[in-house]
């Protein structure tokens, strides 16, 4: 059975701007020259070429079975992600390997596509973030071992689940790691926020949007001795990988005619796929790159402005957002631009397609609501990607390829929008009018004065058969 990997190799930051390379031993998120956003590099990832691709597809495939609990979770591809840990640093939480599962018969047959969703809200703390969590906390568990530090104070900014997945690994990792986390007021869902008070980190709120938390939280990592946990910092991207890995394994490595729907706020998980396919291309794993889809929705959608350009002459402008049902993603200005546009076209020079497509709140809505009732778990976000696809193909972007959606988090942290759906109590900025064949709601069967009026064999009878003629049974 698969043991820990003994490989080692050296890796460092590369900026995104000026190219300058620095050392991973201390803990970095923008270019000490210039300010840029980091990625990591293997500087020996050429050593992997020694090995086939068909190789690596043995040796991922052997290790499903692994009972070595740190190759258990999104370090299954340890060697592509992070060949500078220690097994004793890795933490794992249950993150990773969340189902495909292929869209009902009836969704598939109405939309006229083949697809499937990637449930990501079966992650630990129900999002796809654990997966860069697992890296981050990973990797800053080496440097508390190797330095001897006696406490570090991470800090991140969030939309909701960012929060919620930091909290958790800082809990279970304890001593010497504090978490704290900055939230914009009223702008994460009361799910989402009980997740880390309930992990007991501290949770501090600002008046403003995600941008505004993100802006403190910099300053902080700039000026004070912390831990910043945002997807600013690379280590998250590795993590986050893993979920191209994933895709790639669970269809057996052949990438051919697939074409992939993920949701971009931040940046940070559009770039982590890309970066895991160029990866696997460069190996010889994968033949062929899928297509790729980045989806924004209108009320926060820069990505999709700047690709929407002609080729020639892009620019980049942050947006001002709008209240968006996909607020996980509302992000205005996503730190992690630099690096899209870094990979994309590395992703394009190895023959790969990387699209972004814009959907409305409404689509959003519909979508999300539709997926669910169809025996899905899609969130907001998750809503976001099937619209997106829906869209894809009315634009004749999507014809015969078979679409994985990345529903990124639980539809249970974005309940409230559901009921603001079947409630019909949208606030008129996002725009969302409910249909009404997709609107649900309990029904009172009986009412509180009858049952009081009624002995307990009569209030179970009449209710009984209240219920036979709401739903119109017949008589045994
Ligand atoms: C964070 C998040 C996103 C956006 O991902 P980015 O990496 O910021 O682009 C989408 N959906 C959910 C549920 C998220 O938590
Ligand atoms: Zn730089």
């Amino acid at each position: 059975m698969s043991s820990f990997p003994v490989i080692r190799h050296e890796m460092e930051y590369v900026c995104t701007k000026c190219n300058a390379h620095h050392s991973i031993d201390e803990l970095l998120y923008t270019c000490p020259n210039c300010g840029g956003v980091l990625l990591l590099n293997d500087k020996d990832f050429d050593e992997h070429k020694k090995i086939s691709g068909k190789k690596w597809q043995e040796i991922f495939d052997e290790r499903r079975a692994t009972n070595c609990q740190a190759l258990k979770g999104i370090f299954r591809y340890y060697e592509f992600m992070a060949p500078v840990l220690e097994e004793e640093d890795i933490i794992y939480l249950g993150d990773g390997h969340s189902p495909v599962i292929t869209a009902s018969k009836a969704l598939r047959e109405d939309l006229g596509i083949d697809f499937a969703f990637k449930h990501e809200g079966q992650n630990p703390s129900a999002s796809f973030k654990d997966r860069g969590m697992a890296g981050a906390f990973s990797y800053l568990k080496s440097m508390v071992r190797r330095h001897g530090w006696s406490n570090i104070l991470t800090v991140c900014a969030s939309t909701g689940d960012t929060s919620a997945a930091a909290a958790l690994y800082g809990a279970y990792v304890g001593d010497p790691i504090k978490t704290v986390v900055l939230l914009p007021e009223g702008k994460v869902t009361p799910q989402q926020l009980s997740q880390p008070l309930g992990s007991g980190a501290t949770v501090l709120q600002i008046p403003g949007v995600f941008d505004d938390c993100m802006k403190v939280v910099e300053y902080l990592a700039a000026h004070y001795r912390v831990a910043l946990l945002n997807s600013k910092n690379s280590w998250r991207i590795l993590g986050q990988e893993s979920y191209a890995y994933e895709v790639a394994q669970e269809f057996r490595w052949d990438m051919k005619n697939k074409a992939l729907f993920v949701p971009i706020g931040n940046a940070g998980n559009i770039t982590a796929i890309m970066s895991g396919f160029i990866k696997m291309k460069k190996l010889n794993i994968i033949e062929e790159l899928p297509r790729l889809f980045g989806v924004q929705s209108h009320h926060a959608d820069p990505v999709y402005q700047y690709y929407h350009q002609n080729r020639e002459n892009r620019i980049y402008h942050p947006v001002q957002v709008k209240a968006s049902v996909a607020q996980a993603a509302m992000i205005g200005n996503p730190v992690s631009f630099p690096r899209v546009q870094k990979l994309a076209a590395e992703y394009e020079a190895l023959g790969g397609d990387f699209n972004v497509v814009q959907v409305t709140e409404q689509a959003i809505m519909n979508a999300m609501i539709i997926a669910n009732r169809n025996g899905h778990i899609a969130c907001t976000q998750g809503g976001e990607c099937l619209a997106g696809l829906v869209a894809a193909k009315e634009q004749g972007k999507i014809t015969h390829e078979f679409a994985i959606l990345d529903a990124t988090a639980h539809a249970l942290k974005f309940a409230g929008f559901q009921e603001m759906y079947f409630e019909n109590a949208f606030p008129p900025e996002f725009g969302v009018i409910p249909k009404e064949s997709l609107q649900n709601r309990p029904h009172t069967i009986i009412a509180k004065e009858r049952k009081d009026a009624l002995s307990y064999e009569e209030f179970v009878e009449e209710t009984a058969h209240n219920i036979a003629q709401f739903m119109d049974l017949a008589q045994k």
